[in-house]
């Protein structure tokens, strides 16, 4: 079976991912190869640091390989955070403060103005070639939390298809029906599976 390295140690993305490919494609985490390198994440945007961990295990581990980066963009403040999206706050990757900030930098901006995207990008490095993938899905950021569920900046984060509702006021089914994330990791997998 052809492997193919996820370069990540998330168990909950490397399930999912298993779960829809495990049968053509053998899909090692970053443990799995005995790599506990800190990989430099130094790029000025998510398709340079998705590709940046996708080409440290082909130049160190010569095995195909693909990882993912994720960044919420917010257009009243210039895209921010971004790539900075899970150390916006500080180093110590503290959504709540995250948050806090978003909220602060925000305060004043109304409604129509405070549209966002949360974007992720896939880099896939197999057999030499370098093909990227994308998801996105637009929304406005509140200017208060709702809900309990999800993580980052889901509380505050409302989708265009589901109006009235943040990320965090839905099942997990809800959101990965219409998520950034999930949408990368079909187009991924429609292209592993024409292989
Ligand atoms: P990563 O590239 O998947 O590690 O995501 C980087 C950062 O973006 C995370 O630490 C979160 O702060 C934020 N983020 C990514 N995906 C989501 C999401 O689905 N909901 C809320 N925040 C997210």
């Amino acid at each position: 079976m052809n492997r193919l390295v996820f370069a990540t140690n998330n168990a909950h993305k490397l399930a999912e991912i298993r779960q829809i490919i495990g049968h053509r494609f053998e899909v090692l985490s970053l443990a799995d190869i005995n790599c506990h390198d800190d990989i430099p994440e130094t790029s000025a945007t998510l398709e340079g640091n998705a590709e940046q961990k996708a080409r440290h295990v082909v130049d160190h581990y010569g095995l195909d390989c693909f990882s993912d980066d994720t960044g919420l963009e917010i257009d009243a403040l210039g895209g921010e955070p971004g790539v900075r999206s899970a150390r916006y706050a500080g180093d110590d990757h503290d959504s709540e403060r995250n948050i806090d900030k978003v909220l602060r930098l925000l305060e004043g901006v109304p409604p129509e103005r405070r549209t966002a995207r949360f974007r992720t990008v896939i880099c896939l490095i197999q057999n030499g070639a370098l093909h990227t993938f994308e998801g996105r899905v637009e929304g406005h950021i509140l200017t208060e939390r709702h809900g309990t569920g999800g993580f980052g900046y889901d509380a505050i984060f409302e989708p265009v298809e589901a109006r009235g509702t943040t990320f965090a006021q839905m099942s997990p089914e809800q959101k990965n029906a219409i998520s950034h994330r999930s949408r990368a990791t079909a187009q991924l997998m429609r292209f592993l599976s024409q292989k």
